[in-house]
């Protein structure tokens, strides 16, 4: 095991400074408790004060500061009443996931007893499953263009890229993934009955790699009819592989089916660690709640416990340090504290200490 790990903290804007010290305090108490030895690096850019000041979100040299980091843990960016979306995201987050080649996206989405669930007569147990979103290619891309613009005659063209290192790649993880659970399962979002060359396409790249994995049993869904299965069938499902655009969509869907965005987590992950991976919670800066002191934490603690298992490969102290982090969040959500978004009174802090209380108990 690497001694230490080094960890670069941008906490980013909004609510991502208020979860990130309760983040931080839970992955420090599991380091602890497990002996894992890390060293944290906090950066003062990547967030919209600092775009504020110099025009843009991260220093030109951001790359070569990250560089030798294992991880990036990541808060929430945003602040649309000063920077529009679209330039803070680009700016930060789509960078990191396209330069350090975070090929995959992976969001656990799981339903805790203790929170209400929106989907009729579901039990914890019924929820729990991965999805897997290619993070890098598909259908988000700038390529195509208009012809007869302004006329009766326009015509758009969007194209996108399906590359074979692209799906190879993330179909290997995913099955691999699969495999390593107790159920073996995978699920591929496909459409190859309506898009006629790229979805078939992946079909066959799914049945290749099935074949390279005889223990893993699978499956394919028409990416409309996947949702409607997520909200009515969710148990069907264990990992759940998918393109940019239908996993952009599925892992929106899957979190907002147990109880509260306020929840979940998510990795943006470079297998091979040639670069740093980034772990940060799936919903975003909350301008709304934000100065309130009562956003839900357990988003950014649960991306920590993801960390640690990714920075030890799952193995040994890391995966012990990622289940008892687990195991507490199941117990605050069960027994309380609790935040608003899940029906309680209880600040941001007062959630992290629990948390983190639970975790030295382990
Ligand atoms: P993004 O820009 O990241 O796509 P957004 O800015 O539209 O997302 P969020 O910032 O995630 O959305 O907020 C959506 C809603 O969920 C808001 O009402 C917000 O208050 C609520 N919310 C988000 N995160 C939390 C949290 N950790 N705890 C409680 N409520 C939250
Ligand atoms: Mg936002």
């Amino acid at each position: 095991m690497k001694n230490p790990f080094h960890i670069a903290v941008l906490a980013g804007d909004g609510i991502g400074r208020e979860v990130m010290p309760e983040g931080l305090r839970a992955v420090r108490a599991a380091a602890e408790r497990f002996g894992i030895a890390l060293e944290f690096h906090t950066f003062d850019w990547a967030h919209c004060d600092y775009y504020a000041a110099h025009g843009q979100m991260m220093p030109d040299d951001w790359k070569q500061q990250l560089t030798g980091m294992d991880a990036i843990y990541f808060g929430a960016v945003g602040w649309p009443a000063t920077v529009a979306d679209h330039v803070s995201l680009w700016g930060s987050l789509l960078k990191f996931r396209r330069e350090f080649d975070q090929y995959i996206n992976l969001r656990p989405v799981r339903l805790f007893e203790g929170v209400p669930c929106p989907l009729a007569g579901k039990q914890p147990g019924d929820i729990d499953y991965l999805v897997v979103r290619e993070n890098t290619e598909g259908e988000y891309t700038a390529l195509g263009g208009v012809m007869f613009e302004g006329t009766e005659r326009e015509i758009v063209i969007q194209e996108s890229v399906h590359s074979r290192h692209g799906a190879e790649r993330l179909l290997k993880y995913a099955f691999e993934l699969a495999r390593s659970r107790p159920r073996k399962h995978l699920s591929l979002a496909t459409k190859s009955n309506g898009i006629a060359i790229s979805m078939p396409w992946w079909d066959r790249q799914a049945e290749a790699m099935a074949a390279r994995h005889p223990d893993v049993a699978w499956d394919k869904h028409h990416i409309d009819i996947l949702t409607a299965r997520f909200v009515l069938q969710p148990e069907r499902f264990d990992v759940v592989a998918a393109t940019n655009l239908f996993g952009d969509i599925l892992s929106d869907l899957g979190p907002a089916t147990t109880g509260t965005i306020g929840l979940a987590p998510s990795a943006n992950l470079n297998p091979e660690r040639r670069f740093p991976s980034l772990f940060e919670p799936v919903h975003g800066s909350a301008p709304d709640i934000c100065g309130q002191g009562i956003a839900n934490p357990i988003a950014m603690v649960w991306s920590g416990a993801l960390m640690l298992d990714f920075l030890t490969r799952g193995q040994g102290a890391g995966r012990a340090a990622h289940d008892a982090i687990l195991a507490a969040i199941e117990t605050v959500l069960r027994e309380g504290p609790r935040t608003a978004d899940l029906g309680g009174a209880a600040s941001t802090t007062e959630i992290g200490q629990a948390i983190a209380r639970r975790i030295a108990q382990a």
